[in-house]
């Protein structure tokens, strides 16, 4: 037998405890690093990282999983699949950047959602001349590094059926799994050169077999591990799955010849108790949360192990997942109360709890009793602890959900808002406007206490009277206040919310050199106060066009922070939803007439799974409803949506009921309002008419273009004119530039239809 270890994690986080690399990277692109520096940078963090995990306790320790920009990434680049519009480029850094982040000239790889986690990936292009070849030298050169300090290194790879299943196929329709006799050679040779350089044990990542798979994909699992082990010199295979369940591959991929297999004990709900060949296998256990930040119960981990162990050949204990989705630790955590800090592990704290479950599966529970009495004693504080619940709140909530009639129908609500008179083809903008340098020093210097609050409020109404000033120059007709306030869509909510708080360095990668600080949500919901009103009727009082009300919705609330584990995610959605709509309730009495919930992550939480889908939408657009249904009709609802493909989620859409849905499309062409149209949606609807993520100006005659193509498909009553999402990341010149054109358009696709 192979020589087994006990204590690890499938990953660790990257961009260093104080965002070392970030800001590496980010000078590497400004040109004031060079290549040099940047290497040294991550070399010391690589270091850090492992000896850190390494004298935790740690007996096996993930290498590669440092990434400049993304694994996935990382992954094209080892397969020689890098798009052809990169291949020009000379230096292999700038190279993998540009395919990254493009240029003036190349466009980048697209970026989607890792899963349902927050991280997002580039998704590799694969074209029928695509021809892949290996280049190990990364992989290669951090296990050299790790083993040269010591460590007990084992090298991580993205899987072959992962990389092809998340990859996107251009210009054929044949699926990409149908490639994977290309590249299982490549990965054959790559785990012969691994051995030789001193591997014992291989990770192999393999998420995309916790999503539903047909049989022969199923199949060709099984084909791709049969090949791997029957090669003659490699390390021992570890197959890593996290995000769910196994389900159906678990069977086949354990009947394979590889030696180990992890499975996520948190999020998935394998049985393990006879799988036959699993008695042959080490299977690593994920049992402590990984992509959560919650103290594990010892207790509950350490019996599930123990049952676990007459079931396998042998057990490790590991995180369910990278450790890449939570932050490093709780010591850069200062500023949070005892109680609550008592009651979470990020990423150092959770390493300890592996390391403490792998010393009782080796030694007993002796050693680390204390560790297991405190989390006994931190449990039975958090469950006894008043901000957890609310009976104002939850009496509320009950009655609501139990007797709330909902808004009256479409129709009748579209006469009550012809007060609004808007024209045709009305234009707007969806939230934000640039988030220029000014904003940000006057919050930073309102942070530091070098401004009070009133000079602060002073500033941002001069902020929001320009962006009022500009909307009626350029002639729009729904405005909007600009959002300089916030910080953040979420956080800024999160941070006006009772049963939230947020971190002061709870830094998490969210893509490339960007970060993100999620809320945790530990509570009961309640909001104190009105979050929003002083900023939009302040807006409104500059102008007769009507100021947009801009909240976000509590799906997105709940997807963007890390939320309690303590009771399901649909009542957390509902506590949240109760706020939303208490807001909604002020800003229509403060005389707003139009008010926007965002939605943009309504996609992002769908279950990997097509069996839990049905239940999660139930509960999410329920919760959009109660928080949008507390108005009058007269007032309209906006909701806006992006960042994914809708295909999956079109009939929540139409479900939400919003009056106006404004949802990214510039990109797709169009094709979302046929979408819409199949499942009979016919409320207002904003395709975004431009994409705001390039700094490109779009010309007059393409957005007009968009706009005839739009009314092809629906009819100019319910066609709204707008960007495909908020402005923050442009630049003045380009919001200007763009919107003068796009309010041009519409006047002229008017003027035709009114002919
Ligand atoms: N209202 C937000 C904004 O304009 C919406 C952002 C988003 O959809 N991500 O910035
Ligand atoms: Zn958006």
């Amino acid at each position: 037998m192979t020589l087994t270890f006990t204590a690890t994690v499938l990953g660790s986080p990257r961009i260093g405890p104080n965002r070392e690399l970030k800001k590496a990277v980010e000078s590497y692109w400004a040109g004031s690093l060079n290549a040099a520096g940047l290497d040294s940078v991550a070399k010391d963090l690589r270091r850090q990282a492992w000896t850190g995990l390494c004298e935790a306790g740690l007996d096996s320790v993930p290498v590669n999983t440092f990434s400049y920009y993304d694994h996935i990434l990382d992954t094209a680049a080892m397969l020689g699949a890098l798009p052809a519009r990169v291949a020009g480029i000379e230096d292999e850094l700038d190279r993998y950047f540009t395919a990254a982040r493009g240029n003036d000239t190349v466009s980048p790889l697209e970026m989607t959602k890792w899963f349902d986690t927050n991280y997002h990936y580039l998704v590799p292009e694969i074209s029928p001349s695509t021809t892949f070849s290996l280049d190990p030298s990364k992989v290669l050169r951090e296990l050299e590094e790790a083993l040269s300090l010591g460590i007990p290194a084992r090298p991580v790879v993205v899987g072959p059926v992962t990389f092809l299943l998340l990859s996107k196929s251009v210009g054929s329709d044949a699926p990409l799994l149908d490639r994977l006799d290309e590249i299982v050679p490549l990965y054959a040779d790559l785990l012969t050169i691994l051995a030789d350089a001193g591997a014992e044990w291989v990770q192999i990542d393999e998420p995309a077999l916790v999503a539903d798979r047909t049989a022969e994909q199923i199949a060709a699992v099984k084909r791709a591990y049969d090949q791997l082990s029957a090669v003659e010199s490699r390390p021992a295979i570890l197959v890593a799955s996290y995000f769910g369940s196994l389900g159906d591959a678990l069977p086949p991929l354990v009947s394979t010849g590889i030696e180990g297999l992890s499975v996520d004990l948190v999020d998935g709900s394998d049985s393990l108790a006879s799988v036959p060949g699993l008695k042959r296998k080490h299977v690593v256990a994920g049992i402590v949360d990984g992509r959560n930040i919650w103290r594990t119960d010892l207790d509950r981990a350490s019996a599930a192990l123990e049952t676990l162990l007459g079931n396998v050949g042998s057990l490790a204990v590991s995180t369910s997942c990278s450790l890449l989705h939570v932050p490093y630790t709780l010591d850069a955590e200062t500023g949070l109360d005892e109680a609550l800090r008592s009651w979470l592990a990020f990423g150092a704290e959770k390493v300890r709890e592996v390391v403490v479950l792998g010393t009782v599966l080796t030694s007993g529970g002796e050693s680390v009793a204390d560790e297991f009495a405190l989390a006994r004693a931190t449990a039975s504080t958090r469950n006894t602890d008043p901000r957890l619940h609310d009976a104002g709140v939850r009496a509320r909530l009950e009655t609501l959900t139990a007797s709330d009639p909902g808004r009256s129908p479409a129709a009748e609500r579209r006469k009550a808002q012809s007060g609004l008179a808007l024209p045709l083809l009305p234009t707007t903008t969806l939230g934000s406007y640039p988030q220029t340098t000014r904003i940000r020093l006057a919050r930073a210097a309102l942070r530091r206490g070098e401004i009070d609050e009133t000079e602060y409020l002073n500033r941002m109404r001069a902020e929001i009277s320009d962006v009022v000033a500009l909307q009626e120059k350029l002639d729009l007709d729904v405005l909007v206040h600009g959002e300089p306030e916030r910080n953040d869509m979420v956080q800024y909510f999160a941070e006006q919310l009772d049963g939230f708080v947020a971190t002061t360095n709870g830094w998490v990668q969210s893509y490339g050199s960007r970060c993100v600080r999620p809320p945790i949500l530990y509570g009961d919901v309640r909001r104190p106060k009105p979050m929003t009103i002083e900023w939009i009727t302040y807006a409104q009082s500059l102008t007769r066009r009507p100021v947009k009300g801009m909240l976000t919705g509590p799906v997105t609330i709940l997807a963007w922070s890390f939320v309690r584990d303590d009771q399901p995610l649909a009542d957390s959605a509902n506590q949240v939803a109760l706020a939303i709509r208490d807001e909604t309730v002020d800003l229509q009495r403060a005389g707003i007439r139009i008010i926007q919930v965002d939605e943009p992550a309504l996609r992002e939480l769908l279950p990997l799974r097509a069996a839990d889908q049905s239940a999660y939408l139930n509960w999410s657009v329920g919760a959009f409803r109660l928080a949008t249904s507390g108005v009058a009709d007269s007032t309209q609802i906006h909701t806006h949506l992006c960042y994914s493909e809708f295909g999956d989620v079109i009939e929540a859409i139409a479900n939400l009921d919003a009056d106006v849905t404004s949802i990214e499309a510039a990109r797709s062409h169009m094709e979302v309002l046929g979408d819409l149209n199949a499942v009979g949606f016919d409320l207002g609807v904003g395709p975004g008419v431009y994409d705001i993520h390039s700094p490109r100006v779009p010309g007059v005659d393409e957005i007009a273009g968009l706009l005839s193509e739009a009314l092809n498909a629906i009819p100019a009553e319910r066609l709204w004119v707008n960007p495909d999402c908020g402005l923050k990341t442009r630049s003045q010149s380009e919001v200007e530039a763009s919107l003068r054109n796009l309010v041009e358009a519409a006047k002229l696709v008017r003027a035709k239809l009114q002919k």
